[in-house]
């Protein structure tokens, strides 16, 4: 964890360059961006790249600019154009403007121009392949292409045909004239623009030539007067292509700087990985509530603003590491435990028939002792109701927290009631029990002076609504999936998704607006999931109560019984 200081965390290094280049006078106000390539949903590694770049914005006062990265067509689509937007919005950022790589498509197409002319890229003949072969090795200079030498009316003549469509895809390629000895393999005489005959999600079939990465990102950067492009460790390398561009146009010199990816176990977070899990089926789809995408993330019931403190205890660092997904969950669970309210379901239900009360009465229980402003609830309670299976037990223990034959509990908000018959099946199973209850026991007026050491949750069977419940385990088995041998998704973990179909739950819930985020009273947070509808309601597990995950075997990681 970062250090922290008293008033808030300390600078992080980013932050730390940004306040440095303020006070030298360096900029008066500075501009991020956020450029997600429109090729999936985001995930947790991108709040985390949000939350850096609106957030050092928003620290020193300056604006962050959306700009989708769209400059390779076959992989992109408009509806992720749409979940990121609702994604960074969810998160709680407000972009100054929304661009688009392609929109600097002509632009583009005119430094290229300009390069060609001041003889600083050529149209070259050589295949991809030969290409790769020409390049040498970290340590062995590569060999200049035959093409290297065109003229520039040359270069400007195919070049311009390129564009028009005169050539098939690979037969020709611009090249950046640098240096191929150098010891920077990217600054090889790197790919400037390929042929591509694709169709674009914004500018149709326009055009058939589409920049190469480095050869939009800066550029786009400058056009748009970014101050800090911050992006992630594996660019480092890019940062000298970056440089000759933008020294090469004479354009405004934005800067790059690069922090580590985010990483959490026990998930992967590439967005090629999370596509092959959406569309060979091994989840629902990209929100699917195991997935560590935002939207996953929202429909499980996790918060904006947990996610934003988690990223933000993660800390932005110069090396990566792999975080502990119960550093989120820690943060999901201090959050939810402020503001869910709280209502009882009972998952496993043994019926319990109280057989000394007649009448159906209304007991007040407060939605959530952690808000005084929660108000209090009227919960039905009357001579039959469900406990938990699991709360009785046949064989009584001393200062058992359970029901058993001759032994008492309190029932959350309502009575001490004490067991003193067990009614089994044939073959020995328990199916109802009978108890007393003691009618000066009520929860607040107690002055029955009985000591119990239990209270269970319960739901008056006849009021009851039946409920689904969907609780989540780890998507994989292993903490780092992509570490292992062989393909990650053999580490995927199978059983990964429980579905309880009927639990039985208290009617509150069933009154209760959707988006509110839940306590089941022994069980957990929970969220309603956006499969529920009419009668239908459908709950997913969020996170559990207590942190208390331990390892069993092969690393799969479940939930410490009480
Ligand atoms: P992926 O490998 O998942 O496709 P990407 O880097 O290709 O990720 P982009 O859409 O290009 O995804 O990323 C948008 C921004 O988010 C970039 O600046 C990128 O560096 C940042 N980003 C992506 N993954 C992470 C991560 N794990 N941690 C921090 N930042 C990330
Ligand atoms: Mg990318």
């Amino acid at each position: 964890m970062e250090e922290r200081k008293e008033e808030g965390r300390s600078l992080n290094f980013i932050e730390e360059i940004i306040d440095n280049d303020l006070k030298a006078g360096k900029y008066t106000s500075i501009l991020t961006r956020f450029p997600p390539e429109p090729n999936g949903y985001l995930h947790m590694g991108h709040a985390s790249s949000i939350c850096l770049n609106f957030g050092v914005a928003q620290k020193f006062g300056g604006k962050t600019n959306l700009r989708f990265d769209d400059t390779n067509p076959e992989t992109e689509d408009t509806e992720y154009v749409e979940s990121i937007k609702e994604d960074i919005r969810w998160l709680g950022f407000t972009w100054a403007n929304e661009f688009y790589a392609s929109d600097y498509f002509d632009k583009l197409y005119e430094f290229a121009v300009q390069l060609i002319k001041q003889g600083d890229a050529y149209v070259d003949d050589l295949t991809a392949d030969e290409i790769a072969e020409q390049k040498g090795t970290p340590t062995e200079a590569g060999k200049n292409s035959s093409f290297r030498d065109r003229t520039v009316e040359e270069n400007l003549d195919l070049f311009a045909r390129m564009k028009n469509g005169e050539f098939e895809e690979g037969k020709k390629t611009l090249r950046a004239k640098i240096d191929m000895a150098s010891p920077n393999m990217l600054l090889r005489d790197p790919l400037l623009y390929r042929i591509k005959f694709v169709h674009h999600h914004r500018t149709g079939d326009i055009w058939c030539i589409y920049p190469m990465y480095d050869f939009a990102h800066g550029q786009s950067d400058s056009i748009e007067h970014i101050t800090h492009s911050i992006c992630t460790l594996e660019f480092v390398p890019h940062r000298a292509l970056y440089d000759w561009c933008i020294e090469k146009l004479g354009i405004y010199p934005s800067h790059q700087y690069e922090f580590a990816r985010l990483n959490v176990n026990y998930t992967v977070m590439s967005k090629r990985k999370l596509l092959q899990l959406v569309n060979e089926k091994h989840v629902t789809g990209w929100d699917d509530p195991r997935m560590p995408t935002i939207s996953g993330m929202r429909r499980r019931g996790f918060t904006a603003s947990a996610i934003r403190e988690f990223c933000d205890r993660a800390g932005i660092a110069r090396r990566e590491k792999i975080n502990d997904i119960s550093l989120l969950e820690f943060c999901v669970r201090e959050e939810l435990n402020k503001i869910s309210l709280r209502r009882m379901v009972v998952f496993d239900p043994l019926k319990v028939v109280i057989t000394n009360f007649k009448e159906d009465i209304f007991v007040d229980i407060e939605n959530n002792p952690e808000d005084e402003n929660a108000g209090m609830r009227s919960v039905p309670f009357s001579k039959e109701i469900y406990i938990e299976r699991e709360d009785f037990l046949e064989t009584p223990q001393k200062k058992a927290f359970r029901l058993a034959y001759g032994q008492s509990v309190r029932l959350k908000g309502a009575y001490i009631i004490t067991c003193n018959e067990v009614v089994k099946d044939i073959e020995g199973n328990v199916i109802e029990v009978h108890c007393t209850y003691h009618p000066d026991s009520k929860s607040g007026q107690d002055t029955s002076g009985i000591k119990v050491h239990g209270t269970l949750h319960w739901v008056s069977i006849l009021h009851a609504k039946q409920v689904e419940i969907r609780e989540y385990d780890r998507l994989f088995k292993v903490e780092n999936p992509n570490n292992e041998e062989g393909d990650f998704k053999e580490y995927i973990n199978d059983d990964s998704l429980h579905v309880i179909p009927n639990a039985y739950a208290e009617p509150a819930l069933a009154d209760d607006k959707a988006g509110e985020h839940f306590q089941f009273l022994r069980k957990g947070y929970f969220f309603m999931d956006k499969d529920s509808g009419g009668d239908q309601l459908i709950f997913n597990k969020t996170v559990g109560l207590k942190e208390g995950f331990v390892k069993k075997d092969g690393g799969l990681v479940t939930e410490k019984v009480k």
